[in-house]
């Protein structure tokens, strides 16, 4: 509150949002609506906790404190370290991590700049890096060019090459990746993905990395959460660093961590390689609200009932996946061991920008993705559907199979849309999906799946938000 002697350039100190900036307010309001009604299936999204909000929300976002604990380049910051301190024994927790083999750094700002700094720390500018391509569900930060341009910081200061998948299984292609490897001599091999349904022989390409001498990094980025609950294969079995976004199935705030390796002979001093990367290297202050977000998560990721919530995640990836195969439908590799389904629109003549487009209109958030064999990576074939936002909506298998219904439908009314659209053109499409013409059903059959959707998803709780008492805000969008 503020005193009475408060100047009147500092009241405004102290007002409320809703008060001092109804405009952001009912910005915040409409998105929260959007995820109260809709259905998240964004494989690299989540819902992060209540407690996870309040300390992302708190005053630790008023210090600066450049270094890390008891090294810091600013004064009062003994809590600050407190804090980081505490961050760090919770990460090494989560994974199961022994503090005399491992370390971590909890400041990097988000996923690609963990990665960036990771680089950094691992190899020199222009040294050969290889990750999985794009295209067969890799990430940008792992490498990605294309034949005109060098689209990221690591194709720009390094160069590299990617490897890929066998295009009939959508496998890694390992044997490949070692006939690469052989020739191409990378100082760094990435693994890990955005759009890869299965899990890693991480065993395999440490002996890659290790036949050319090449350090071994995974960027588990999307399945840190499964990792951490021990569904998944272990990477820190095999890799030297281990990369991570804090705000996928790990369902903290949006951040990174880089893992490294402490007990390594020939790299003693990979702790500060990693850590003079970080800052000052790649970034400056820490964000110390964040940080302290990641250790609420972090507590919830060491807790019994995480694993729980993992293998719900995974069961309710197999149940969507079960489901449209019921249906006849392609999924690339056939089905998930993950969180993660990639849906391959190809055999039924729809892209994944129109079945994007229509899902959108009825509150169902996915995205296109590239699918084995995409010609362009402009109009890709396919879609990338995710269950950790519907997992932390307390859905279980026969939720999410009634999401898969609801997609079935979404896919089908897209091949009428396409039919009366008349043209193969995605403005076409759009047109006939959100206006009303004479004679046509596409646009009364999306209209009616919305509603069915909305009311499904209103059934759910959504984490950090009072549902019972949520008002419907002005100046939504008409679709919602
Ligand atoms: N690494 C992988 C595998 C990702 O999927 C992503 C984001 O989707 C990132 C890194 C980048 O994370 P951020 O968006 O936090 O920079």
């Amino acid at each position: 509150m503020a005193s009475q002697n408060t100047p009147a350039f500092n009241k405004i100190l102290y007002a409320p949002l809703a008060e001092i900036d109804p405009e952001v307010k009912n910005i915040i309001d409409k998105e929260t609506w959007r995820q109260f009604t809709g259905l998240e299936l964004i494989a690299s999204e989540n819902l992060t906790s209540q407690a996870t909000m309040e300390a992302n929300g708190s005053i630790l976002t008023n210090k600066y404190s450049e270094g890390l604990p008891n090294a810091r380049y600013y004064g009062g910051n003994e809590y600050i370290d407190e804090l980081e301190l505490l961050c760090r024994k919770r990460a090494l927790e989560a994974f199961h991590l022994d503090a005399s083999k491992w370390g971590v750094n909890v400041q990097p700002y988000s996923g690609s700049t963990a990665n960036f700094a990771a680089l950094t720390a691992l190899i020199q500018p222009q040294d050969r890096l290889m990750g999985l391509g794009l295209p067969d569900g890799g990430h940008l930060t792992h490498g990605y060019y294309t034949a005109k341009k060098k689209m990221t910081a690591s194709s720009i200061y390094f160069q590299s090459l990617p490897y890929g998948i066998i295009p009939e299984s959508g496998l890694i292609d390992y044997d490949k990746l070692e006939a690469q490897a052989k020739i191409y001599k990378p100082r760094l091999i990435i693994c890990g993905a955005s759009a890869y349904p299965r899990d890693w022989d991480y065993a395999r390409l440490r002996q890659i990395a290790d036949k050319e001498g090449a350090w071994l990094m995974a960027d588990i980025a999307h399945t840190s959460g499964l990792i951490a609950a021990q569904e998944l294969n272990s990477p820190f079995d095999y890799c030297d660093v281990v990369t991570t976004t804090t705000h996928k199935t790990l369902r903290g705030p949006r951040a990174g961590l880089i893992f490294y390796r402490k007990d390594l002979e020939n790299a003693k001093d990979l702790e500060k390689r990693v850590n003079d990367a970080v800052f000052p290297a790649c970034q400056g202050g820490p964000h110390n609200n964040t940080i302290a977000a990641i250790a609420t998560a972090l507590k919830q990721v060491a807790s019994p009932e995480w694993k729980a919530y993992a293998k719900q995640v995974v069961a309710n990836a197999r149940a969507l996946a079960e489901t449209l195969v019921g249906h006849g439908y392609k999924l690339q590799t056939g089905g998930t061991d993950n969180h993660l389904v990639l849906w391959d629109l190809r055999p039924i003549g729809l892209t994944g920008s129109k079945v994007e487009k229509v899902c959108d209109l009825m509150g169902i958030t996915i995205n296109k993705n590239a699918v084995s064999g995409d010609a362009s990576a402009q109009v890709p074939g396919g879609i990338r559907l995710g269950t950790s936002a519907l997992t932390s909506r307390d859905m279980r298998e026969e939720d999410v199979k009634q999401v898969a219904e609801f997609l079935h439908r979404a896919v089908q009314i897209s091949l009428t849309l396409q039919k009366e659209a008349g043209t193969k053109l995605l403005k076409d499409f759009v047109r006939v999906a959100t206006t009303k013409e004479e004679g046509k059903v596409g646009y009364e059959q999306v209209s009616q799946l919305r509603e069915e959707v909305q009311a499904f998803a209103k059934r759910f709780p959504l984490p950090g938000v009072d549902t019972q008492n949520l008002q419907r805000p002005e100046g939504l969008h008409e679709y919602h």
